[in-house]
């Protein structure tokens, strides 16, 4: 496709997050439904194309586990990337909209994320550094699809403000600033799934924000993004609004990011509750929230886990379950 901003109808907008928003629209002289997520940069002319360049890697992959891209191109001060609608959106508006996931839908999730992190380490040598509920997405012939990958340290690095920050996803190394490598999607993989298999975040507010007396609250059509990143602040409006800490809802109570990042530093890791679900999923959960990421298995090795080949003929109609909502 050769995409011109001026070629597009927009028809809703799907979402926001940090770094953005995406829209759904039609690309006219195709005809085609996309998904256009558009994103403010801050990066100098020839650091702009240089990521342009970049994200056309985004463009070569070609597998059942990533959303499919249709290009990008600048509209400054934005970058816009084309992809593919997934008509049933994300894992974390699915179960906010219906509850907790069934076990056996997650295990497809699970196969899905670990195929798709296959695919791009064995295939473009890049880890995804992003994966949570949000960038997990559904569709309704079933499919489960990864967005929103770390294309380049590049486009990590351009991004004006937020979009990559702090992650309540992130794994204990990353936190503590160390190397990180796929093993740190693993923990974000295990979080995610407790998440999908409770439907609720699995840190809940067991420290109350004592100093949450912040008389500048967030705009509420803003907590979302604010709730699950937390980023260097741009200016002090911004730092105002974050530095008194991240809501997370949980039985009513608050939990600021700092001491979120403790509890998943020093905690020992969340679990599915016992005894609830088959324990071929606990296993899985657990390998991955492995605290030591030395001692985390890899996704390769994760595909050795008995729930991995269960899950994936598990007998779950996946079409017939999007259906369902
Ligand atoms: P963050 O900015 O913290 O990463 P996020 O992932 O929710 O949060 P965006 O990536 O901007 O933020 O996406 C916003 C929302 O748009 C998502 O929650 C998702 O529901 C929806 N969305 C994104 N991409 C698509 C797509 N290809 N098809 C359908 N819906 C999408
Ligand atoms: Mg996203």
């Amino acid at each position: 496709y050769d995409l011109k901003n001026d070629e597009f109808t927009v028809l809703e907008e799907l979402g926001q997050g940090n770094g953005g928003s995406v829209m759904r629209v039609q690309h006219v002289p195709t005809g085609k439904i996309m998904a256009k997520k558009i994103v403010l940069i801050d990066a100098k002319p020839e650091e702009r194309r240089k990521l342009l360049r970049e994200l056309q890697i985004m463009h070569d992959c070609d597998s059942p586990y990533i959303i499919t891209s249709y290009g990008a191109y600048l509209a400054e001060p934005n970058i816009c990337i084309c992809m593919e609608f997934m008509d049933k959106k994300s894992f974390d508006g699915i179960y906010k909209r219906i509850g907790a996931i069934d076990i056996n839908v997650v295990g497809k999730v699970a196969v899905a994320v670990l195929e798709g992190l296959r695919y791009l380490y064995d295939v473009h040598r890049i880890i995804h550094r992003d994966i949570k509920p949000s960038n997990i997405l559904c569709n309704s012939d079933g499919d489960i699809k990864l967005c929103d990958f770390g294309v380049s340290g590049e486009l990590v690095n351009s991004l004006a403000n937020t979009f990559v920050g702090t992650s309540i996803y992130m794994s204990p190394e990353r936190i503590q600033g160390g190397e990180y490598s796929v093993k740190s999607d693993i923990w974000s993989l295990g979080i995610t799934l407790l998440e999908l298999s409770v439907g609720q975040f699995p840190f809940s507010g067991s420290f109350s924000d004592s100093d949450d007396d912040d008389d500048t609250p967030a705009p509420h059509s803003h907590s979302h993004s604010h709730r699950d990143s937390l980023q260097p602040p741009l200016n002090s409006r911004a730092r105002r609004r974050r530095s008194k800490g991240v809501s997370l809802h949980g039985g009513g109570m608050t939990m600021s990011i700092i001491e979120l990042m403790h509890q998943i530093v020093n905690e020992p890791s969340p679990k599915l509750p016992k005894g609830k679900f088959p324990r071929e999923a606990e296993e899985f959960v657990d390998a991955c929230l492995e605290k030591d990421p030395d001692a985390r298995k890899t996704p390769a090795q994760l595909f050795d886990y008995a729930w991995i080949p269960t899950s994936r003929t598990n007998g779950v109609d996946m079409k017939a379950w999007a259906a369902t909502f």
